[in-house]
C-alpha cells in the first residue's frame, strides 16, 4: 500500500493507525525471522498509533500530512533515547542522546516510527552483507541480497510491513536497494535534507532519502524532511533553490559510451525499452557524452575512504560505544576499534588514511577532488542542454549472497550512482521491469538524474512514468 491510500482510509475511517501498526507487527513477526530487515521493533509506537487514531476521530489531522503511517529508519539515524548502531559492533549498547533532524519533523507530521532497520556497517557496502548483526534478504527472493547499504530499509517496504522507509545514500544506498527490491528510491540534492542526527559516513556525499512503492509518496516525505537547519550548515533552503521548471516534456539524456561498462545485456534491453516508452510519451532522447563519469567509480573509492576515516575517528572506545580496555589509553583506543569494527570498516579506515597521508594526499585524495569538480562542470555543460539525465540504476538485479566476496565486484555496482554524489545533484531509481534469473523475475530499476535542486521535475517524470503506468 502507498501512504496516499493508508492516509484516505484514515481519513475516511476504513482503517486506523491502530488497525495499521497491528498489521505492521504482524507482517514482521511472520516474515522478518527470516528477511531480517529491522533491527529493533519499536512496542512503544503503539501509543503513538492511539494518539494518531483519536485524532482521525476528532477530525485533526489537517496540517499533518503523514499521521499515524507506519515508518521504518535506517540504524544510521538518531532517536532519542533509542539504540542506533550504524550496524556496528563498535556501537552495539550506544543509545542515541538527542533526535536527528528528520526524526523531529517526521514526528511532527504524525509518522509512527515502528522500528530501526538493518545496513551495511556504517553504511559501506552495497548488500546489506556487512551489518555486525547478520545480512539482510531479499524479501522477494530469499537466496539474493536486497542491495546496500540501506537493504534493510529496502526490505521492511517490499515485505509490506510499511509503506515507506528513509535510507541513506552517500554512492547509491537508497537508489541500488531500490532497484534491487522493485520500489522507488530517492536521493536528494546535497544538502536538501539535513544530515544532523546522521552518522557520518562521507559527509560530502551523505544525504538522508526515501524507499517508497510510489513517487507521490516520495514527494510527501520529502516535503517534510527537507530545508534549512541551523544544525546543519550545508543546508539550503527554498529561498537558495534556483527553479528548476517542470515541464509538458523533457529532452533526456542518455551516456551512451558510459553504459558500456558492464551491464548485463537484459538489464541494458529492459532499459531500451524504457526509452523507447520515454520517447513514445513525447519526450525527446538524446546521446550526450560524460566521460568523466568513468572516473567516478575511482574518484569516489578515494574520497569516501578519506571521509570515512577522519568520521570514524571518533569511534575509540572512550566516548561511544564499546571499550576494550588496555593496559593504557593507546592499547584501550587500538583494542577497541581492533574489536569492534568489521572488515570492510577497516579496508576503509587504511585506504583513507593513506590517500589523505603527506606523501600521498596530492596523487590521490587531492587528484580525486579536482576530478570531481571537473565532473561537476561536465555534468553542468550538459544540463545546459538536457533536462534529464538517465542510466539504469545498477548493472545487475540483485545478486546472491555471498556472490560477490571480492570487494571490487561489489563496488562496481555503484557505478552509475557515485557520480550523482560526488556531484551532488539529486537523483530518483524506479522500477523499470523484471530480468529472469534462474527462473526468479528480479526488478531493475531506472535512475533519473536531474539538475542541482531539481527535485520536482524528478517527482515529475517519475510519477508520470511510475504512479500514473
Ligand atoms: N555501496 C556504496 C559504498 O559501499 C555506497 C554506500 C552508501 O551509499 N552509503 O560505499
Amino acid at each position: 500500500m502507498t501512504i496516499k491510500e493508508l492516509r484516505d482510509k484514515f481519513i475516511s475511517g476504513t482503517s486506523t493507525p491502530i488497525e495499521a501498526y497491528e498489521a505492521a507487527r504482524r507482517v514482521i513477526s511472520e516474515k522478518d525471522a527470516e528477511v531480517h530487515a529491522y533491527l529493533e521493533v519499536y512496542d512503544d509506537a503503539v501509543t503513538a498509533a492511539t494518539d494518531a487514531t483519536k485524532a482521525y476521530e476528532r477530525g485533526d489531522f489537517v496540517d499533518k500530512p503523514l499521521l499515524g503511517v507506519p515508518i521504518a529508519i535506517k540504524n544510521n539515524i538518531l532517536i532519542k533515547g533509542k539504540k542506533v548502531t550504524g550496524g556496528s559492533k563498535i556501537l552495539e549498547n550506544y543509545m542515541a542522546s538527542y533526535d536527528a533532524t528528520i526524526i523531529e519533523r517526521l514526528e511532527a507530521a504524525g509518522a509512527l516510527i515502528v522500528g530501526s532497520t538493518n545496513l551495511d556497517e556504517f553504511a559501506m557496502g552495497s548488500s546489506t552483507e556487512n551489518s555486525a548483526f547478520g545480512p539482510t534478504k531479499n524479501p522477494l527472493d530469499l537466496t539474493r541480497v536486497p542491495g546496500g547499504s540501506s537493504g534493510g530499509s529496502a526490505a521492511a517496504v517490499a515485505m509490506c510491513s510499511v509503506p515507506a522507509a528513509i535510507g541513506t545514500d552517500t554512492g547509491g544506498s537508497i537508489r541500488q536497494p531500490a532497484s534491487y527490491c522493485g520500489l522507488v528510491g530517492m536521493k536528494p540534492t546535497y544538502g536538501a535534507i539535513s544530515r544532523y542526527g546522521l552518522m557520518a559516513m562521507g559527509s560530502s556525499l551523505d544525504q538522508a532519502g526515501t524507499l517508497t512503492n510510489s513517487v507521490a509518496d516520495a514527494e510527501v516525505l520529502f516535503g517534510v524532511m527537507a530545508g534549512r537547519d541551523p544544525r546543519d550548515m550545508t543546508t539550503i533552503g527554498p529561498d537558495t533553490y534556483p527553479e528548476v521548471s517542470v515541464k509538458e516534456t523533457y529532452k533526456i539524456g542518455v551516456p551512451r559510451d558510459f553504459l558500456k561498462s558492464g551491464i548485463d545485456e537484459d538489464v541494458m534491453q529492459v532499459f531500451e525499452e524504457k526509452l523507447t516508452e520515454l520517447r513514445a510519451a513525447g519526450h525527446e532522447i538524446v546521446d550526450i557524452e560524460l566521460p568523466l563519469f568513468e572516473a567516478g567509480l575511482a574518484s569516489y573509492y578515494i574520497v569516501m575512504p578519506a571521509e570515512v576515516s577522519s568520521n570514524l575517528a571518533r569511534y575509540d572506545g572512550i566516548r561511544y560505544g564499546v571499550r576494550q580496555e588496555g593496559r593504557d589509553l593507546l592499547e584501550t583506543y587500538l583494542n577497541s576499534r581492533a574489536d569492534g569494527f568489521g572488515r570492510e570498516a577497516k579496508r576503509r579506515i587504511l585506504l583513507g588514511t593513506y590517500v589523505l597521508s603527506s606523501g600521498y594526499f596530492d596523487a590521490y585524495y587531492g587528484k580525486a577532488e579536482a576530478v570531481r569538480a571537473k565532473m561537476r562542470a561536465e555534468l553542468g555543460e550538459v544540463f545546459k542542454n538536457v533536462d534529464l539525465v538517465v542510466t539504469p540504476t545498477a548493472p545487475t538485479p540483485a545478486f546472491k549472497i555471498g556472490e560477490k566476496e571480492e570487494p571490487l565486484s561489489m563496488y562496481r555496482q555503484d557505478i552509475f550512482t557515485v557520480p550523482v554524489n560526488l556531484t551532488g545533484v539529486p537523483a530518483i531509481s524506479i522500477p523499470m521491469g523484471k530480468v529472469d534469473r534462474e527462473g526468479s523475475m528480479l526488478p531493475v530499476g531506472i535512475q533519473f538524474i536531474a539538475p542541482h535542486a531539481g527535485e520536482r521535475r524528478l517527482f515529475d517524470i517519475g510519477k508520470r512514468v511510475h504512479d500514473a503506468g
